[in-house]
């Protein structure tokens, strides 16, 4: 039944690797207008990340440099772009720059984004509600000892494969919460080791992500003074996703790169449940319209977010209900069943979405760091799979051509979003170097 109605869906049962071009894409304009989030409330998240750059430069040296605002790089790599048109026989025209979220304070991945907006946010309303904080104070008072007295009697809860577990224990201990981290089975340990390190509870699962979140969120939600951060269903942390795109448009100016009709944007992102890179794609296309064009990658085991847009079921449906394991060494991207606040803010938005075998990670990561010394994880790697195929698989092709993207392509600006490994320790990089998987 579902297969004729959404015939890609056999391929992506066999563990394809697929290009679905999204048959929903609309003019951009038209698409917001069925959105019920907009540019206020990306600037409105945007302020209060500056509100809050002095307690964050206080609490994480690291972030001196830029003033408290946590930032990442755009690197270009043309390096890398010429190594996948002659080792991938790929065709990829125009410059292919790495956004280095990999690289961004305190986290070390994309979450740094989300993640701790969220806390923030829930920090700025608890403190101004008791009376410890209004707006107009310098929030660098918020690490005084009083301050973090009151926020221990709160508690952080959620669910996470890893990083947005990081990224939430290491803001929410900064500030002064009991923290409780609920892990998929995916995560791994030395993720699980470095949370334990700042004072965070790290609960563990048998299952997978969706679990580990359900049970977070019924533990969160039978303490009054408890807060669960809820990655399925959360427009703060998908706003706090949105403020990057702000950011890399003043990058891109500073780089000189144009954005308009002639110059089109591609930005590729991987995917697990959907709030990061909705959140991202989201804030660009508010900004670029319809010449930013947006795609998704995820595993093939476990692309929860392709399965929920093509089939229009959301988080409807599982990976599992078509018979995949949602099993990857992307542990970033091991979720099974999507968002669906995100599926259907993309639903309009999103040109479409490529899929991943995981032995191709591991060479995209090696290909990376011999052609350009970057180290990333697994999951960010992904990311390298929307420049290689875009100009060379014959549905993205199509996607072009229907774009009127192709007498433009010379003059295009890629981006590949690395979106975590900047926290990897030493041994397991060495680890994953020496990974060599079926393909
Ligand atoms: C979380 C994560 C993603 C995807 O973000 P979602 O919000 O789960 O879609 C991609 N890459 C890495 C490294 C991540 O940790």
């Amino acid at each position: 039944m579902l297969e004729e109605k959404t015939p890609i869906l056999k391929e992506i049962c066999s563990e394809k690797e697929v290009f679905w071009k999204n048959p929903d894409k609309t003019a951009c304009g038209e698409a917001m207008e069925q959105i019920e989030l907009g540019m206020e409330d990306v600037e409105d998240a945007e302020r209060r990340l500056e509100r809050f750059a002095p307690f964050i430069m206080k609490c994480f040296p690291e972030t001196k440099e830029r003033n408290g605002i946590i930032e990442s790089v755009l690197t270009p790599v043309p390096k890398m772009k010429d190594l996948l048109n002659e080792k991938y026989d790929s065709n990829l025209e125009g410059n292919l720059l790495l956004k280095q979220d990999s690289h961004l304070a305190i986290a070390g991945s994309i979450k740094a984004r989300g993640g701790i907006y969220e806390i923030l946010k829930h920090t700025e309303e608890l403190a101004i509600e008791h009376g410890v904080l209004s707006l107009e104070d310098n929030y660098e008072k918020l690490a005084s000892e009083e301050c973090r007295e009151f926020f221990k009697k709160y508690t952080i809860q959620v669910g996470s494969t890893g990083n947005l577990g990081l990224s939430i224990g290491i803001m929410s201990a900064a500030v002064g919460y009991q923290v409780i981290v609920h892990m998929s089975a995916d995560a791994k340990q030395w993720k699980k080791d470095l949370l334990r390190s700042h004072g965070v509870t790290v609960k563990e699962y048998e299952s997978d992500y969706s679990e580990a979140v359900k049970n977070g969120r019924a533990l969160s939600d039978a303490d009054p003074n408890s807060y669960f951060v809820d990655d399925e269903n959360s427009k703060t942390l998908f706003l706090g996703y949105a403020v990057a795109a702000k950011r890399l448009q003043k990058q891109l100016e500073e780089k000189n790169v144009t954005v308009d009709e002639e110059h089109p944007l591609f930005v590729y992102i991987p995917c697990g449940v959907g709030g990061a890179p909705g959140g991202v794609c989201f804030g660009l296309k508010l900004l670029f319209g319809d010449y930013v064009h947006c795609f998704f990658i995820e595993p093939t085991q476990a692309p929860c977010m392709l399965v929920g847009m093509a089939t229009g079921l959301n988080q409807e449906i599982s990976v599992q209900d078509i018979g995949l394991t949602g099993l990857t060494h992307a542990d970033g991207l091991a979720v099974g069943r999507p968002s669906g606040f995100v599926g259907r803010v993309m639903k309009n938005l999103l040109g479409g979405e490529f899929t991943i075998r995981d032995g191709k990670l591991y060479d995209y990561m090696r290909d990376l760091l011999g052609t350009e010394n970057i180290f990333l994880e697994p999951s960010a790697c992904a990311s390298f799979e929307g420049p290689m195929q875009i100009e060379k698989n014959e549905s993205a092709r199509k996607y072009l051509q229907e774009n009127h993207l192709e007498e433009k392509m010379k003059n295009a600006t890629h981006i590949a979003w690395a979106t975590g490994g900047s926290l990897v320790p030493e041994a397991i990089r060495e680890e994953y170097k020496n990974t060599y998987l079926e393909k």
